[in-house]
């Protein structure tokens, strides 16, 4: 029906709601996480805990620095022991929240000396009842933390050059680096010293501390894009320009969790020295131009498919550096990710070392051994890698062996089964407060019944498990990717299963895995659906034929 001046309201253009870009003018927050974060810089947490939380213990604390302000410094409620995943959504926050912390500590590059590693044990074993997670983003995590010992804790890390600051948050967390730079025999170009400048001169600068969302970078110059470019906000992998040498590619837009997209290369070459300068212009974008209006539109991944990757890069080019940057092709891509287990040369005669410590679950005591081993062997440098493993550098020839049988005698292997080999999981529900089930239990469960009864199995497949939608060990980029969630059994209880995603991919055939809807597999019952799925493949491939593509 017409309305008296003529128009039909169901008809009238709506006026546009705005994304709460900053730079359209949207400067009020939209959302409570936009307002805690204008309310007060998250950075400034620190000092209350420093000077108040640390005296007057969890119950001191306010709710808003508790569930918010905390991450920027590497701090996550730890869920309450006992609570089943049932209740992940039902209960309210503080019902779920333990008294006591997840604390994340940032290894940017990955790199570690025997100092550090063993001061990141000694934590361990003082104040988070031996526990240590190695991530798939370089991290070392520990449970149990009491926020009485968080300003100790951080005067023993900063005391040999580490950090928890801005390890999580909406800010730049923790940079990924190739865990072979500056040893490697195929590294195109060390990408370190641009690690080392963002990470001195940006982390901790109040002027990129309130970005709309987290942002995830990585920087290799390895040729096998072993820091997973295509799925951080920003990338730089090495390549060679044909006439100004080595330097790097970059890649924007690549995210996983509920919306999952592949990063885009830019088509630009970029130097050494002018990484943290491009690192800088594509953060900035982020932080003016980013969705803020809904947390799950606040990533990078939108604004870049909304845009088109060339008009990012040319608001990057015009709007923050101000000049052109020189144009590039597309460099060969690997076929897949390196994960760089096993014995390998390094460019000045010596090797490295890289070991599988299963699903990244370690242990203070364990670091201890391992600085131990490494020291007897005559090496000081440890890295870890963003595929939950370790890496010993500077190995004599004459005692590679030797350092391979210590190491597998500490439980870390440097000659896995492929199930143990390529085998990730999250955090899962001991004590993430998302998690709907268990996943380093269930994925050691997985591994030990695979390596009996599919021992024969001569390539990777990679199985990633989530606790939960989110993807934290990047189940759409695996073979078998399991999504945590409640499923019914044969007799119509409800236990904990999983969601199955197969055939995804990084690498030269990236691509996600397929959620297949009637595939939903009891926990009980995973090793029996793994073996079938593997033996499957292992029967009916063709010669070279991988399991994803
Ligand atoms: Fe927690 Fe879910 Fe991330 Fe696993 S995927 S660590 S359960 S949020």
């Amino acid at each position: 029906m017409a309305t008296a001046t003529g128009t039909n309201p169901a008809r009238r253009p709506r006026p546009k709601r705005g994304e709460g870009q900053w730079a359209l003018g949207y400067r009020e927050p939209l959302n409570a996480n936009e307002q805690a974060k204008k309310d007060d810089n998250p950075l400034n947490v620190r000092a209350r805990i420093e000077n108040i939380y640390a005296h007057g213990g969890f119950e001191s604390i306010d709710p808003g620095d508790l569930r918010g302000r905390f991450r920027w410094w590497g701090l996550y409620t730890q869920r309450k022991q006992g609570i089943d995943g049932g209740k992940t959504a039902t209960l309210a926050p503080e019902e779920l929240d333990a008294d006591r912390f997840m604390l994340r500590v940032r290894v940017d590059g990955g790199q570690l000396d025997l100092d550090q590693l063993r001061t990141i044990a000694g934590i361990s074993v003082d104040f988070a009842q031996d526990t240590a997670d190695l991530t798939d983003r370089q991290n070392i995590q520990y449970h149990w933390i009491d926020v009485r010992d968080v300003p100790t804790i951080w005067d023993r890390l900063e005391s040999v050059g580490l950090s928890t600051q801005e390890a999580c948050g909406d800010c730049p967390r923790v940079i990924l680096g190739s865990p072979v730079a500056g040893i490697s025999a195929d590294e195109i170009i060390d990408g370190t010293p641009a690690i080392d400048a963002i990470e001195s001169t940006f982390i901790g600068d109040k002027n990129f501390s309130n970005l709309p969302r987290k942002f995830k970078t990585a920087i290799s110059g390895h040729p096998d894009h072993d820091v997973v470019p295509q799925i951080n906000d920003v990338a730089f992998t090495g390549a060679v320009h044909p006439e100004h040498g080595p330097g790097f590619d970059v890649w924007v837009g690549g995210g996983l969790s509920t919306n999952p997209m592949l990063a885009e290369r830019l088509g630009a070459w970029v130097s050494l020295e002018d990484v943290p300068e491009v690192w800088k212009g594509v953060v900035s974008i982020f932080r003016d131009y980013g969705y803020r209006r809904l947390r799950t539109r606040a990533r990078l991944k939108f604004l870049v498919a909304d845009w088109g990757i060339e008009k990012f890069r040319e608001v990057l080019e015009t709007e923050y550096l101000d000049r052109r940057l020189a144009d590039l092709d597309a460099p060969a891509m690997p076929e897949t990710p390196a994960d760089h287990v096993g014995v390998f040369p390094q460019t000045d005669g010596r090797f490295y070392v890289g070991v599988a410590a299963t699903v990244g679950r370690i242990s203070g005591t364990l670091l201890h051994q391992l600085a131990d081993v490494v020291e007897a062997h005559g090496s000081t440098r440890i890295r870890t890698t963003p595929m939950q493993k370790l890496v010993v550098l500077d190995v004599d020839e004459d005692r590679v062996e030797s350092l391979v049988a210590a190491l597998d005698a500490i439980g870390l292997h440097a000659r896995p089964s492929q199930w143990r080999r390529n085998t990730m999981a999250c955090t899962g529900i001991e004590y993430c407060k998302l998690a709907i089930v268990n996943t380093k239990d269930t994925a050691r469960v997985l591994i030990d019944e695979l390596e009996k009864r599919v021992p024969e199995l001569d390539t990777a497949i990679t199985v990633n498990v989530n606790g939960c939608p989110n993807s934290c060990a990047r189940i759409q980029t695996a073979d078998i990717g399991l999504k945590g969630m409640l499923v019914n059994d044969a007799d119509g209880n409800t236990v904990e299963g999983f969601q199955v995603h197969l055939g995804g991919a990084l690498g030269l055939q990236a691509g996600f895995g397929r959620k297949l809807r009637a595939h939903k597999v009891a926990a009980d019952h995973l090793p029996d659906y793994v073996e079938k799925l593997s033996r499957t493949y292992l029967e009916q491939r063709d010669a070279d034929e991988s399991f994803a593509r």
